[in-house]
């Protein structure tokens, strides 16, 4: 019997277990997919916003200022990355000058440390390919950029170290409660039991809701955002993250550099009834190119590596849902987390447990916890010395599996081996940035396939890059054998 089960390990689920790793009880994290943050962690803008547009007094104000800050203490306990870029809002006329005020206003409400406004002559010193149409600008200097994946490994890892369980490829598919505990179905077989269930199901989190409550109290409807990549190389086209003024469909086609180098155009927003699926159009991109170029001159289009979507879990509430079930005690919801729900996370982990602590008061602090999680520093970022001692212990540190990032085959090797170990191409793409570069994997996931393959002793045919049915090879070829 575990105290607390856990559904869904995108970033929510993982700061959630990693909350509740600082107190003596049993926690398991279920998760439906083969990797942590594969779904709305995995395909985002990576910002932490600074909180200059949600309502304030709202849990999202509250809980994205909150985070905001908790994010410098997570920078030094989980070995994360951030970029601090600041961001720019803009204005292009006098009625939305009046609206960048008016935002302003509402930066100072929800207690945004730093902002100002700026003409367009200071503006366009700090970022010289601002669209000349620019009258006035909104700059938030505490708006930060992350790596959203990476954070929800770092926070998940550590847990796992705290004494947190997770299981892959378990999708909850039912759940019953007796008098005091509950019976979640597993993949429509398996029963595990636990005293507190928390939603944590992203753009799901409604179905799980419909499992166990006759008439849940919010309403899941995916909204699709799509994105170009431009490579690493020629990013510097941009030094902040660029906002339009914030529309009733969210914050607007974005131009935002990325912690590695890459800058992200987009996203758009359309509603779409297939929350799990989300695909590019043609007519989307071409939104997002539209748009992007009335922000920011000198975009290098040609140099767009990648395009992807992710699914917003917006709900029928404007705010996030974060409330014990009304109608199943001990059954924890945390719905509606869309944006800024990778900014507000930590916050939202904290406020969620304390909430829960205080009412079930019996646990006490877990007195080993450490909040201390370490990442390897990639082999060609390290020094000269500390090279050629690495390589002289383990040869493998010489032969470049990936040529655009520099990645060796002794790190994919920790990768499929780590705490958080992987055995997909797309997994040791996350977790190592093979595969991230300018070919995109066409150089290395042949490669890094052997590799996994050899390493977890199963055949290549066998190795997925992403979902279990997402085999690269049907059948032997000359190159590839069973
Ligand atoms: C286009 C877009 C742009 C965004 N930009 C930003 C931004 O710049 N800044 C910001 O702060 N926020 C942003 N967000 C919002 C942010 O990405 C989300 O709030 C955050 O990732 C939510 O995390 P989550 O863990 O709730 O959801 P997810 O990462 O989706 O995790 C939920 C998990 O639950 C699992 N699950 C679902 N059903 C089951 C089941 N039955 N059994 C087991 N597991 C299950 C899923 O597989 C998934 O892994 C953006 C979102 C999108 C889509």
């Amino acid at each position: 019997m575990f105290d607390y089960i856990i559904i869904g390990a995108g970033i929510i689920g993982s700061m959630v277990a990693r909350e509740l790793s600082k107190y003596e009880c049993k926690v398991l994290v279920v998760e439906k997919e083969n990797d942590v943050a594969n779904v709305q962690t995995l395909a985002n803008s990576a910002i932490i916003h600074a909180a200059y547009n949600p309502e304030p007094g709202s849990l999202k104000a509250i809980l994205n200022i909150k985070g905001n800050y908790m994010y410098d203490q997570l920078e030094k306990e989980l070995d994360i990355p951030i970029l601090r870029c600041g961001a720019y809002v803009v204005a292009y006329n006098e009625i939305e000058e009046n609206e960048l005020d008016r935002l302003a206003d509402i930066a100072a409400q929800n207690g945004v440390p730093e902002f100002s406004v700026l003409s367009y002559s200071e503006a366009f010193k700090k970022e010289p390919n601002l669209s000349s149409n620019v009258t006035k600008v909104l700059s938030l200097p505490t708006t930060k950029v992350t790596y959203p994946w990476e954070v929800a490994f770092a926070a998940m890892e550590n847990a796992i170290k705290n004494g947190v369980n997770l299981k892959l490829n378990y999708q909850v598919t039912g759940i019953k409660k007796t008098n005091d505990y509950f019976e979640v179905e597993i993949n429509n077989q398996d029963i595990i039991n636990s005293k507190y269930l928390i939603n944590a199901a992203g753009v799901s989190s409604d179905d799980i809701a419909k499992l166990i409550e006759k008439q849940p109290k919010f309403l899941i409807k995916g909204r699709k955002g799509e994105y170009f990549v431009i490579d690493r190389r020629y990013g510097d086209f941009v030094n902040h993250v660029i906002y339009p003024l914030p529309t009733e469909a969210g914050k607007g086609v974005l131009v935002t550099p990325q912690v590695h180098g890459e800058v992200l155009l987009g996203p758009n927003s359309i509603w779409v009834d297939d929350k799990n699926h989300p695909t590019t159009t043609f007519e989307g991109l071409k939104y997002v190119k539209d748009h992007s170029k009335t922000l920011i001159n000198n975009i290098p289009y040609d140099r767009i590596i990648r395009s992807f979507a992710g699914v917003r879990a917006s709900s029928n509430h404007e705010d996030f849902y974060i409330k014990e079930s009304e109608e199943v005690k001990g059954l924890y919801h945390l719905g509606g987390i869309e944006s800024p729900g990778l900014s507000a996370a930590p916050a939202i982990a904290e406020y969620l447990v304390n909430e829960i602590m205080q009412v079930n008061n019996k646990y006490e602090l877990n007195k080993s916890y450490n909040p201390i999680r370490k990442k390897p520093i990639p082999y060609y970022d390290l020094d000269e010395n500390k090279q050629k001692e690495l390589y002289a212990a383990n040869n493998l540190y010489g032969r470049i599996i990936c040529k655009c990032e520099r990645i060796t085959e002794k790190e994919i090797i920790d990768a499929i081996h780590g705490t958080l170990g992987s055995s997909t191409i797309k997994g040791i793409k996350k977790r190592t940035r093979a595969g991230a570069g300018l070919c995109q994997g066409g150089y290395c996931e042949e490669k890094v396939m052997k590799i996994i393959a050899r390493e977890l002793n199963v055949s290549p045919l066998e190795v997925a890059y992403d979902k279990k049915e997402s085999k690269l090879f049907t059948s032997e070829t000359k190159v590839v054998k069973k």
